[in-house]
């Protein structure tokens, strides 16, 4: 279907042409490269005109429909090893960075179109095989001669076949498409660098809190000095030890939500617990991550002591998340100004 363009029957194309100008005709209608497996493939289909392989193309290529890889394959040809319409769009992925959600939103969208385009066919195809039914009825009531029935149901088995392929076609391509959309909505939610649950991811779900789950909190935290690892060891040793961090918090905070707020700071909501219970597992992770000790590994050289300093308050029923957010953030700067390494809850 992803090659569903307006083709014209092949075998009808050029009747005074010769095999040859035929040849490149076909090649160039089915959007097929010049290589040696599709010319012997459409050597075969055109030499054999009223073979059973140029039988099973047309019926194939009726309504407009070109030939896919599938196709070719099926009828026992080969598939170049580059052919163009199939190819282009994966390499075009793979070059995008297929991590950004923008690449899966639009090889997405390339899928929506492609299955809506098979969806007409397999449509056209069906509206033809009525017709056909009809006018079969009526010539088996006039002949009855039995080698015109068995050629008509003949005809009719090979189509509906034909059909059921397309169809079991569409329902893999359904399936493709939703585990994509499942995907860029996750890849959307996540922090690229750090693996962790992003700011959209929390802004969801601090707007989906369950009223029935208890009291909720929200803990800000800040890496201290991390200009410092930076400037000493390098942006892609910070860019480690942001990794290293975030990991060691949504484990120790686990099942709260742990989210890369931004550059070096990460956010926490608590479910379930009161404002007391959450700053004491707070000043826990604190200690346990300002324990861990990190090395450089290009230098060998030890990283030093890395902390950090959390602001942390209780949600109040229907506050909106900036509300919250900036009472956080102020009890961070209170944390800060105390002397960093520390929680400061209110
Ligand atoms: P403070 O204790 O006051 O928070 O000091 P600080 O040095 O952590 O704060 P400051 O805001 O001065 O610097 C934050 C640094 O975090 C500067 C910025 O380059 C770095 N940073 C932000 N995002 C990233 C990142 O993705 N990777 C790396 N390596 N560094 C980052
Ligand atoms: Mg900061
Ligand atoms: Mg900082």
């Amino acid at each position: 279907m992803r090659n569903a363009r307006a083709a014209k029957p092949v075998i009808e194309s050029s009747p005074d042409s010769t095999l040859f100008e035929r040849i490149g005709s076909f090649l160039a209608e089915h959007g097929l490269s010049p290589d040696p497996a599709h010319y012997a493939f459409a050597f075969a289909v055109l030499s054999a005109p009223t073979g059973p392989l140029a039988k099973t193309v047309s019926r194939l290529t009726a309504h407009g429909v070109r030939l896919r890889a599938h196709d070719i394959e099926r009828l026992a040809g080969r598939v170049a090893d580059d052919p163009p319409t199939v190819r282009k769009r994966r390499a075009a992925t793979s070059d995008a960075n297929t991590d950004t959600a923008d690449a899966l939103v639009i090889e997405t969208q390339q899928q929506v179109d492609d299955f809506a385009q098979m969806m007409r066919t397999m449509q056209a195809e069906t509206a033809g095989f009525g017709r056909d039914l009809a006018r079969s009825a009526a010539s088996i009531t006039q002949m009855a001669e039995i080698d015109e029935i068995t050629r008509i149901t003949s005809s009719m088995i090979a189509r509906i076949h034909d059909s059921e392929v397309r169809l079991a076609e569409a329902t893999a391509e359904t399936d493709a498409l939703r585990a994509k959309l499942a995907e860029a909505r996750d890849t959307a939610r996540r922090d690229v660098l750090t693996g962790l649950p992003n700011r959209r991811a929390f802004e969801e779900a601090f707007a989906g809190r369950d009223p029935g789950a208890g009291p909720y909190c929200l803990a800000v935290c800040d890496i201290d000095r991390f200009k410092h690892v930076n400037d000493l060891h390098g942006h892609g040793v910070g860019d480690r030890v942001l990794i290293a961090i975030g990991q060691a918090m949504a484990t120790e905070c686990a099942p709260h939500l742990v989210v890369r707020h931004g550059g070096e700071e990460f956010a926490v909501l608590l479910s379930g617990v009161s404002l007391s219970h959450a700053a004491e597992l707070l000043d826990t992770v604190r200690q346990t991550v300002a324990q861990k000790r990190y090395r450089n590994r290009e230098t060998d050289t030890a990283l030093g002591t890395i902390t950090f300093s959390a602001g942390i308050t209780a949600i109040h029923a229907d506050e909106p998340a900036e509300t919250a957010f900036e009472r956080a953030d102020r009890l961070l700067y209170t944390a800060k100004e105390r002397g960093r390494d520390q929680v400061c809850a209110a």
